[in-house]
């Protein structure tokens, strides 16, 4: 499968820089995770030299297993809240790395942190050492529970600091202070993505988070957990529209912050309904407490994307459901231990 995809990669570039120079080597920060997964497997596709860095706390080996074997990819276990040392020329750095779901930042606070601020300012400090353009993976965590809806990305948030979201929100909120000082006083090119709830394949059947939970109690005839009364609104990307974004934002030269999600929104009960369907399971739908600080409402208002990369999500949620409920029935749904997915290093203090 490695060297079929080998054969295939296109000799295209993954798309200019500002100055109009092809990103030949890229760094991806938490290129064994979901996003990042995605991230490498698009930029080998399109021809770069690929360095993905992770410490598989939640990422795993066999999200780019299809990569392992490609001359132009390489997986290097690496905490970046450690110093980051790469040689060579580097001519983009993608900081991907950190938990992003509830289940997992709330099981590892301190790490999130350290991620947060430590990774992004050792990412930092490397693409300033090698003249590099830096893309921070924000979230649309940084608007908190808004009031101010969609979210432009003018609007400051609503975030609890001290809050069991904060240490995830504050984290991000912090990396992109600290970009724009890299930015700003550094003269590092820098950007900033504020990404809103993304899904598909190789999202881990445990990982807390909406769609993949329901997917795998759909699957296993359990009940849908449903938070409230499920009248709470999430805005759902399809992962490849996402990957799509994110190159497009980084060729641009853009320091952003740019949010990059499906402005189509859909209540958190109509979810599980269609995850429901698009399974074929006869699963009850059980209403369980809202977590703390839980938001109301996201949508993120995405014409800063639109007229800046031209870019909008393509895949209709019926069809990107469809694709991830394909893979889910061909993943392992057992039961995964408390720490790690794929083994992993050890956790951080
Ligand atoms: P993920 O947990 O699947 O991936 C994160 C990766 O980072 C994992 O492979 C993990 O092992 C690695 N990592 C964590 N700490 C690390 C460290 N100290 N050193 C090296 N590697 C480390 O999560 P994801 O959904 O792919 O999210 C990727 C990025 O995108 C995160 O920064 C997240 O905050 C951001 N984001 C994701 C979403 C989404 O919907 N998926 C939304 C908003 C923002």
């Amino acid at each position: 499968m490695a060297r079929a995809h080998a054969r295939h990669r296109k000799s295209r570039s993954p798309g200019a820089t500002r100055e109009g120079r092809a990103p030949r080597r890229v760094v991806v920060t938490g290129g064994a995770g979901f996003l990042g997964s995605h991230l490498c497997t698009a930029l080998v596709d399109q021809g770069a030299e690929v360095l993905a860095l992770d410490n598989f706390v939640t990422g795993s080996p066999s999200n780019v297993a299809h990569l392992l074997h490609d001359p132009g990819f390489r997986l290097l276990r690496c905490d970046v809240t450690d110093f980051v040392h790469v040689p060579g020329p580097v001519d983009l750095v993608l900081h991907f790395a950190s938990p992003a779901s509830p289940v997992d930042y709330l099981r590892m606070p301190v790490e999130t942190l350290k991620v947060g601020s430590l990774g992004t300012w050792h990412a930092l400090g490397l693409a300033k050492d090698k003249g590099a353009r830096f893309v921070l993976a924000s979230t649309s965590e940084v608007y908190g529970d808004p009031q101010c809806h969609p979210q432009p990305e003018s609007y400051w948030g609503h975030v609890n600091p001290i809050g069991p979201r904060g240490v995830y929100d504050e984290g991000k909120r912090f990396g992109e202070a600290l970009t724009t000082a890299y930015r700003d006083h550094e003269g590092v090119d820098t950007g900033i993505v504020r990404i809103f709830n993304t899904y598909g394949p190789r999202m881990r059947p445990h990982d807390g988070r909406a769609i993949p939970t329901f997917i795998r109690q759909a699957l296993l005839g359990e009940p849908l957990t449903v938070a409230g009364d499920g009248a709470q609104t999430r805005s759902v990307c399809f992962v490849d529209d996402l990957v799509r974004g994110v190159l497009a934002f980084a060729a641009s030269g853009h320091p952003g912050p740019v949010n990059l999600g499906n402005p189509e929104e859909l209540t958190v009960l109509r979810i599980a309904k269609d995850v429901l369907a698009a399974v074929g399971s006869a699963s009850a739908i059980e209403h369980i407490a809202l977590p703390v600080d839980d938001p109301k409402v996201r949508r993120p208002d995405t014409t800063l994307a639109e007229e800046l990369l031209g870019w909008r999500p393509r895949v209709p949620w019926t069809d990107g459901l469809a694709r991830t409920v394909e893979w889910f029935g061909q993943a392992s749904l057992e039961d995964e231990s408390a720490t790690v997915v794929g083994g992993g290093a050890p956790r951080t203090a």
